[in-house]
């Protein structure tokens, strides 16, 4: 697979996928006052680092919104307002955030409810959400892997407001509660990104989609093409708060033939590496990607 990589923090405009003419979720052929600028990679995360021109309708926007929203405030929120990401509105940055402490004894059970604390955003310590899974089902791999959330935060800062709440609540032992993942939303978020990447790279009609019931909210069996490929990359020398996409064909499995998309946020924190199965080439892509 070739990789492409987008520094998140360098906010440039790269170069803009022209219009299809179409929808690339419905596919529905429609006049360009119809359809919307798609950020490939969503404004909130990379500003307009990737937009593919009036290729969405207002339809298909809606159905993304229902979950794209949720995953980037909720979920990558927090943590993307702490590295200072883009926001369209400067009312819509996230300027606190509510963390939940409870008292544990020595085995890690709870004993009491301590509450939440409402932290503001410089003082809160710098925690990213997000989802592991096993690979993606098409894909028969025997690799195991849990499916649960997949937390990475500063511990020294964790730390010293554990203590800080020790100190106000006379507790002996107290852990947070890290923020919830909603996984469906999340890989539904992974697997859009990875159909319009597709699709702007190759153009709509380049392939034979996977994923867009999935997209567009008429399957929830996200599992069957979201998953993770632990080591598939490795770049130790790369910066950090950096985004890893790339693009490539499947040689060997059950989905031989088969594109996939490589997906990982931020690779120096060892996040889990994503890889979206989207779906089988109609053109020979020998001929755009002759290295895959
Ligand atoms: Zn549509």
């Amino acid at each position: 697979m070739r990789v492409d990589e987008f520094d998140l923090e360098q906010r440039e405009k790269a170069p803009i996928a022209p219009s299809p003419g179409k929808c690339i979720y419905c596919y529905e052929i429609l006049p360009p006052e119809e359809l919307t600028d798609e950020h490939v990679i969503p404004y909130a995360l990379a500003a307009d680092t990737l937009i593919f021109e009036k290729s969405c309708c207002t339809v298909c926007q809606k159905e993304i919104t229902r979950y794209e929203q949720n995953v980037l405030r909720h979920q990558l929120g927090a943590f993307r307002a702490q590295v200072d990401a883009p926001t369209r509105k400067k009312k819509d940055r996230i300027r606190e955030v509510v963390i939940h402490f409870i008292e544990v004894d020595d085995e890690a059970n709870k004993i009491r409810d301590l509450g939440e604390r409402t932290i503001p955003i410089e003082r809160a310590p710098l925690i990213i959400n997000l989802w592991q899974s096993p690979p993606a089902r098409i894909l028969e791999e025997t690799v195991s892997r849990p499916d649960q959330p997949w937390t990475y935060f500063v511990e020294s800062e964790v730390n010293a407001l554990n203590k800080q709440v020790r100190e106000e609540t006379g507790a002996n032992h107290v852990a947070m509660s890290l923020g919830n993942v909603n996984k469906v939303k999340y890989q539904r978020f992974l697997a859009k990104t990875a159909h319009a990447f597709v699709s702007a790279k190759i153009g709509p009609d380049a392939f034979e989609p996977f994923l867009t019931d999935i997209i567009l909210n008429r399957s929830d069996d996200v599992g069957l093409y979201v998953g993770d490929m632990p080591g598939v990359h490795e770049f130790a020398e790369n910066p950090e708060n950096t985004l890893q996409m790339s693009m490539g064909r499947l040689t060997t499995g059950p989905a031989a033939g088969s594109i996939a998309v490589y997906f990982q946020l931020y690779p120096s924190i060892k996040s889990p590496a994503h890889v979206i199965i989207v779906g089988k080439p109609l053109v020979d892509l020998d001929l755009v990607f002759p290295e895959a």
